[in-house]
């Protein structure tokens, strides 16, 4: 049992989640979420428009 974070943007006016681009910009990148509506990413939020949750995975 472990814990996900999930990421979400309000920049449109609704919550989107984040989600890992299929092709990473470089290979000094970390895999990282990213809004696909404004692009912002947790390591560059210039907007405060990210937040996210603490899921709990179960593995039953
Ligand atoms: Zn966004």
């Amino acid at each position: 049992m472990g814990v996900e974070r999930k990421w979400f943007c309000t920049c449109g006016g609704t919550p989107l989640e984040l989600e890992i681009p299929t092709t990473p910009v470089s290979e000094d990148e970390v895999d990282e979420p990213v809004c696909r509506r404004c692009g912002a990413s947790p390591s560059s939020d210039p907007r405060k428009t990210l937040y996210y949750q603490d899921v709990e995975t179960r593995e039953d």
